[in-house]
């Protein structure tokens, strides 16, 4: 198989030379082991993160080993019962067209009709995961808040804007880096107002979208879009910080926020998480989004790059806002 290793820890943006790409030779199958095919594989921001030798809450990527990550797929061969040839398959193998390993360390998804399997890598997966649990155990949400959302057109922040309007937000404004990604906050993704960053003046632009202020902030960018909502907060205000994209490819540390005092003054909450420790949510969230996309309810978008050896163009061109909604890594299709 191909997979794709880390052969550099990279400083600021990542370029091609800190990759690898290398031909694997699977042996015969172990007694319970199996010999997956993906069809797609996820790049993510978080990866960014593991690919410094920095404390955080994953360990660091080793050099000169294949990046792993979230992928779907399908049993090519087994040597276990309980994942039978053809059974479509999550797993955390990551970066690799193929990959055998004990069954265990495998497990099986659901075949939706007419959907592809990429779902299980985004909105039925671990991003619309991310954002019901930043909005529900995180912001609180409340009927009628009125919610910001920076990053909304990206993978978490699509399914942000729609899960708050299905849980009984107000309005709901989202912020995203162009004019295309801006029209599917408002015509695809549950968004009331939205805005590009790139125009400038995020907390100008936020102030107008939002004249009343703001309840709750899910912030999956941080610095300038932070800064912005601690002005636009009204009392009592909560924030899920789910992420900060602006700071990740950075080699210097940007000063500010600028109005943390904010968050004394007005009794705010900021409250950060990961997902690790809200994995008893799954089942809730499971429950829920599978009614509202059974039912038709939920639009997502998916960015996709073909071939294994394009995935760090793919992660790149996430970071720098290629996508819009999922960005995929297709094997197979
Ligand atoms: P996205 O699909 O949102 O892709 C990343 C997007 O970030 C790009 O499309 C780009 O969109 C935007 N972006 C890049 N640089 C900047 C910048 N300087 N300022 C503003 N926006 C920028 O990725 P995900 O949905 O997978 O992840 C979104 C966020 O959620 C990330 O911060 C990630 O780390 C975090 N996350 C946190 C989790 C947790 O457990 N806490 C779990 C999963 C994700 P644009 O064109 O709009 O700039």
């Amino acid at each position: 198989s191909t997979q794709i290793q880390l052969a550099a820890r990279p400083q600021g943006w990542p370029t091609h030379d800190d990759f690898r790409t290398v031909q694997v030779t699977h042996g015969p199958l172990q007694d319970g082991e199996v010999r997956v095919r993906n069809a797609f594989v996820s790049v993510d921001p978080y990866m960014r993160g593991r690919m410094n030798d920095t404390r955080s809450y994953v360990a660091p990527y080793a050099l000169g080993e294949t990046v792993t990550g979230g992928a779907v797929g399908r049993v090519v061969e087994s040597a276990d019962p309980s994942l039978p040839v053809g059974t479509a398959v999550l797993h955390q193998h990551g970066w690799s067209d193929a990959v055998q390993a004990p069954a265990s360390t495998f497990r099986a998804v659901a075949e939706i009709p007419g959907v592809p399997l990429s779902v299980h890598l985004h909105v039925l997966g671990m991003t619309g995961l991310t954002a019901y649990v930043g909005l529900t155990a995180i912001a609180g949400l409340r009927e009628g808040d009125t919610v910001f959302v920076s990053g909304a057109a990206g993978a978490v922040g699509s399914s942000v804007g729609q899960i708050a309007k299905l849980l009984g937000a107000g309005r709901v404004i989202g912020s995203a880096g162009s004019a295309e990604k801006v029209d599917a906050l408002t015509s695809r993704y549950g968004y009331d107002v939205a805005f590009n960053y790139k125009d400038g003046d995020v907390r100008g632009q936020l102030a107008a979208a939002a004249p009343d202020g703001i309840d709750v902030f899910f912030d999956n960018v941080g610095g300038d879009h932070l800064e912005a909502a601690l002005d636009a907060f009204n009392d009592g205000g909560r924030a899920a910080l789910c992420g900060a994209i602006s700071g990740y490819n950075t080699t210097t540390r940007a000063p500010g926020p600028d109005n943390l005092a904010n968050v004394i003054t007005r009794g705010l909450t900021l409250q950060g998480f990961t997902l690790a420790g809200y994995l008893h949510l799954a089942p809730e969230f499971t429950q829920a989004m599978t009614g509202w996309f059974g039912a038709g309810t939920i639009a997502y978008d998916e960015t996709v790059v073909d071939g294994i050896e394009h995935t760090v163009d793919a992660f790149l061109d996430m970071m720098r806002g290629a996508n819009t909604g999922k960005m995929l890594v297709r094997v197979d299709g």
